[in-house]
């Protein structure tokens, strides 16, 4: 899998970006695609895919994030430092995008474009995506042990329904990494778990998910 498989399937370059007095701007060359939403964007340099995301809303607005991202969008800002600093070494990052529109299983309508963009993560494995980065820890099997007593704070992250919450360990729905039921890792979600408040923010905000919340239970 790699940029010229993309580029088969449909994914076309809407812009390259590039700096005008040290500020990051995206040169876009087809500016009606741009108010599309639900698009899947890559960005590359040559033949290496940097970056894999999606978006939700028209994808110029997502691209304008990039250009100024506010306080609390890490993720923006850290594309905006790694886009900015390789430019500043002289390379030709392009924006490539693709809209894969919707489908149906079962008769159920399905947004293909989140399903394509985490297939496409882990396939292809993009060097600034930090989906999956974090590290599994075994959990506790007893109920009550304190295997993960250095545990604080826990990251649920739901990979279906797209959404992150943090919670800290004792609350009811977390329960050291267990949730509700008892049940801990699943299929479509996991957990996981870390000492500080500010590694577990770090971490929920760059799965990749749009729906990054604290828990409204225990305040995370
Ligand atoms: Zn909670």
């Amino acid at each position: 899998m790699d940029i010229s498989d993309l580029l088969r399937s449909g994914f076309i370059v809407i812009g390259e970006w590039c700096l005008i007095d040290g500020e990051l701007q995206l040169s876009a060359n087809a500016s009606a695609e741009l108010e599309r939403s639900h698009a899947v964007y890559v960005f590359r340099e040559g033949l290496e895919i940097l970056y894999i995301g999606v978006t939700l809303r028209a994808l110029s607005r997502r691209m304008k994030n990039y250009l100024k991202p506010g306080a609390s969008q890490r993720t923006s800002r850290r594309l905006n430092a790694l886009i900015t600093e390789r430019l500043h070494d002289g390379a030709k990052i392009e924006v490539l995008a693709f809209w894969p529109g919707r489908t149906d299983v079962g008769g159920l309508p399905v947004d293909v474009a989140p399903g394509l963009e985490t297939a496409l993560i882990s396939l292809i494995r993009p060097g600034w995506n930090m989906k999956g980065a974090g590290k599994r820890v075994p959990l506790p099997q007893v109920p009550g042990s304190d295997l993960r007593a250095d545990s604080t704070y826990w990251v649920y992250v739901n990979d279906v329904i797209r959404k992150c919450r943090i919670h800290k360990s004792t609350c009811p729905y977390c329960n050291s990494g267990r949730g509700l039921h008892g049940g801990g890792d699943r299929q479509s979600s996991y957990w996981r778990s870390f000492v500080d408040r500010q590694g577990a923010t770090d971490f929920a905000e760059n799965v990749g998910h749009s729906d990054v919340r604290t828990c409204t239970h225990c305040g995370g």
